[in-house]
């Protein structure tokens, strides 16, 4: 169980208009407090040097969220929703956040969740079909929760109130807040997963790949639709192998009834310039993902695996998928 404990919280003042602000207040009373401006633009922290990143993760930010734009999806949802989180307190080396917020990627979480949660209610009637609600594309909604406590209730509001169905992946095993509550089937939770010895090397502060089989096992128990994300794919040295071993003990401790109703995502590895700069001086031990003769070029300063090995990639892992689970869907392989 990994449970995030801020060093300090920066925080904008705004913040205790809101019930969730106050609640925060209390709960993290101890330990010290620092008034910002605005939570995109702290710029002690835009200042400080790619080798800070681990130390600037140790802070939580408490904002206001004031964009809540929704953004059409054509994977396994209708819409992103930026939801209660953005940014995450973990450092997995390939994380997309680090795209989006560099080495600010820290937690950032929102207190103006009943606000967030009323559009989305709001949005769900708004159309003939039920329509599906990513709402952790910008963190990671179970680690968060350690902080927050906010997911039983958006979970118990939505399936009251809502229509069709919200979704997050996790990386992360403490759902026993998930477990009793009356969710009505309506929250997806796809447990994203990889090889062990990518999760030890790369996926820093997450939790270990037995944990989160265990966790989907009993979040599928409790009558959570689920899904298995494996994602991204890294190709590091003997993939194959270690992609084959991680079906395999898939297979051997999935729950039956998680193999009967799930379904699978697969998706590569995206990596960028930023990624590679942050990486080389945050963490000069650990592994290189960037590898010229893999990847390719993709516009803006991104890179991704060169197009016959993603080919040859993806026609290996269905191969493996259909080996073990040949009753499941396999949604894409991107
Ligand atoms: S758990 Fe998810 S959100 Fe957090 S660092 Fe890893 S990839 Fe990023």
């Amino acid at each position: 169980m990994i449970i995030f404990e801020p060093e300090k919280i920066y925080y904008e003042k705004n913040i205790f208009s809101y019930k969730l602000g106050k609640r925060l207040y209390e709960k993290y009373k101890d330990i010290s407090w620092i008034e910002i401006e605005n939570h995109n633009n702290i710029s002690k922290f835009r200042k400080s040097s790619n080798s800070d990143f681990s130390k600037l993760k140790k802070n939580l930010i408490i904002g206001v969220r004031k964009t809540h734009k929704f953004v059409p999806n054509y994977k396994t949802s209708d819409f992103l929703v930026p939801y209660t989180s953005s940014g995450c307190a973990a450092s997995c080396l390939y994380c997309y956040l680090v795209c989006h917020y560099n080495k600010c990627s820290y937690l950032r979480v929102f207190v103006n969740r009943e606000e967030m949660l009323e559009k989305i209610i709001k949005t769900s009637y708004k159309s003939e079909k039920e329509l599906t609600f990513e709402i952790g594309s910008n963190s990671d909604l179970i680690l968060e929760n350690t902080v927050t406590e906010n997911l039983p209730w958006t979970i118990k509001t939505f399936a009251k109130e809502g229509r069709g169905f919200l979704t997050f992946p996790t990386k992360f095993d403490m759902i026993e807040p998930l477990l009793d509550i009356d969710h009505k089937s309506k929250t997806i939770i796809r447990m994203s997963v990889n090889p062990e010895e990518i999760i030890k090397k790369i996926e820093f502060g997450t939790s270990t790949l037995l944990k989160r089989i265990d966790a989907i096992n009993k979040l599928c128990d409790a009558n959570y639709p689920v899904g298995i994300l494996i994602a991204p794919i890294v190709m590091i040295e003997n993939w194959k192998e270690h992609y084959e071993k991680l079906l395999q003990t898939l297979y051997e401790n999935l729950s039956s009834k998680v193999k009967r109703e799930m379904f699978i995502e697969v998706i590569f590895m995206t990596y960028s310039f930023i990624h590679k700069a942050i990486n080389k001086e945050a963490f000069p031990k650990a592994i290189e993902l960037y590898d010229k003769d893999l990847m390719t070029g993709r516009g803006r300063g991104k890179y991704s695996y060169k197009n016959l090995l993603k080919n040859e990639g993806a026609k290996f892992l269905r191969n493996e998928i259909n080996k073990y689970f040949p009753n499941t869907k396999i949604e894409y392989i991107v």
